[in-house]
């Protein structure tokens, strides 16, 4: 599609309505051929190039000014092998369609919390969901992947075939080359025991919540948001205005343990509402709903939250810069923390939770409004000494800052050696850059 084509205007969207850009060509992939054929393009017109799956990049990384957009949407075929447990999948599938696929054959992979996010942007940066304390990051679940580098060689990268590439592909983004098919080990699981419980989010709550669910079962992992309590018929209006903490849970555990655990997340506050049942997994990722936003975000990892913390919460949380802005904390551990830190390029498996601030709105003219608030924040919480580092797939910026906080420094200099291997001229650069290293290459 080409700048005045009728479909141009709305396949240069991406699901973050901050994101406004018009690239030269944009070229919807089926299969691998289309695939070369657009790296060939981007080559010979001496444009960059820009990848989008499933176009969830908050900075919008899968569209780019005057470049040539690969869109792998046309490519979500799904090979299931139940007698391996393994299944390829195509990188422009969606979480919630492979969700779906996969389930029927009695499995799930674990992808993150959202059913439109794609398998691909998801998977190279990490992937943290709702069985992550069971099983691991989605790449923790990634047994291979194809690879088209910018050289146009097919790689398959894995343990045992190019290795150092497998080891960057794990975190390191779409930095090192345009992956046509993931293949995953799946897991055994049917229905999961999942809900919210809502309690306040009172000093005493927010103290120990990470704490607390850290150390809970491996079975059950908590999204949890703070927010002022709105309107709504389940919360008493004695509530509304207050900062609630709503602890969205998955127990993928034995049916067995689901009243403790039910009893432990009670046990972290009074509870002013819940709704709790057990439901076939891919439940969990429910058709979206509701119009297009725009976002501003900031994320951290935290290990706990202390006095000084929560006092920023609060006092950032009186004065938000929208009236839907809210802190998603997502509690780690469990088999994500099994892992040592440098067997992946996601260098922070001992990192208790990340903490994401963000602020939704529709009005385009306010977007630096919505970016300083929660620049702001951040800021004043790494200043405080309360998180560091950040997790690449929620990052809302670019830049040095932000690459350093995704990639501690030895995991950044083997990025930029592999980088310098597979794509010394930096062709792959609308992502969270790592810009080739200065030389010895290994793996
Ligand atoms: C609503 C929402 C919910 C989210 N939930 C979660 C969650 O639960 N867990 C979590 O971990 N993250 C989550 N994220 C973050 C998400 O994982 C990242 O934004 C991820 O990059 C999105 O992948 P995508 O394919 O949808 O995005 P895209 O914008 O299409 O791709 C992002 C980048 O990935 C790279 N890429 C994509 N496809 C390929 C490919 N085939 N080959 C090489 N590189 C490629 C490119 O650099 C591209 O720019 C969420 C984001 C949103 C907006």
């Amino acid at each position: 599609m080409l700048p005045g084509d009728a479909l141009y205007d709305a396949a240069r969207q991406v699901d973050n309505a901050a994101i406004d850009r018009r690239p030269a060509a944009i070229m919807v992939a089926r299969d691998v051929e289309d695939v070369l054929a657009t790296l060939a393009l981007s080559l010979a017109s001496g444009r960059a190039l820009a990848v989008r799956a499933g176009g969830h990049s908050t900075p919008g990384h899968g569209v780019a000014e005057d470049a040539v957009v690969l869109d792998m949407s046309g490519m979500r075929g799904i090979e299931i092998d139940a007698v391996t447990g393994t299944a390829w999948v195509e990188a422009g599938a969606t979480a919630g369609e492979v969700t779906a696929d996969v389930h029927r054959a009695g499995f799930a992979i674990p992808f993150g919390d959202s059913g439109t996010v794609g398998v691909a942007g998801l998977t190279l940066g990490g992937g943290i969901g709702w069985l992550v304390r069971r099983h691991g990051l989605t790449i923790d679940s990634l047994l291979a992947a194809e690879v088209i580098i910018a050289a146009g060689d097919r790689l398959i990268a894995s343990s045992t075939e190019n290795p150092e590439l497998f080891w960057a592909l794990r975190g390191g983004g779409g930095n090192f080359g345009l992956v046509t098919r993931f293949r995953f080990n799946l897991h055994p699981v049917d229905t999961v025991l999942a809900g919210r419980v809502l309690v306040p989010a009172t000093p005493g709550v927010l103290r120990r919540l990470i704490g607390v669910l850290s150390g809970a079962p491996d079975g059950l992992t908590v999204i949890a948001g703070l927010f002022p309590a709105p309107l709504m018929p389940e919360i008493p209006d004695a509530w509304h205005g207050r900062l609630l903490a709503s602890l969205r849970f998955a127990h993928s555990g034995p049916i067995a343990d689901d009243q403790s655990v039910l009893d432990l997340l009670r046990s972290i506050g009074p509870c002013v509402a819940d709704s709790v049942g057990r439901k076939p997994y891919p439940a969990l990722f429910p058709p979206p709903s509701g119009a297009r936003m725009a976002y501003a975000v900031r994320t951290l990892f935290v290990d706990d939250l202390d006095e000084r913390a929560i006092e920023i919460v609060e006092g950032r949380m009186a004065a938000p810069s929208s009236p839907e802005a809210w802190i998603q904390l997502r509690v780690l551990g469990g088999a994500a923390a099994r892992v040592a830190n440098d067997e992946t390029a996601f260098g922070h498996r001992d990192r208790r939770a990340t903490a994401t601030l963000i602020a939704p709105y529709e009005d385009l003219t306010e977007t630096a409004r919505h970016e300083a608030w929660t620049a702001d924040f951040e800021a004043e919480l790494l200043a405080a000494g309360c998180g560091s580092g950040a997790y690449v797939n929620f990052l809302g910026s670019d830049g040095e800052a932000a690459l350093n906080a995704a990639y501690p420094p030895a995991t950044l200099a083997r990025l930029a050696d592999a980088k310098r291997r597979y794509d010394p001229g930096n062709l792959f650069r609308s992502n969270l850059n790592v810009p080739p290293g200065p030389g010895g290459a290994s793996g």
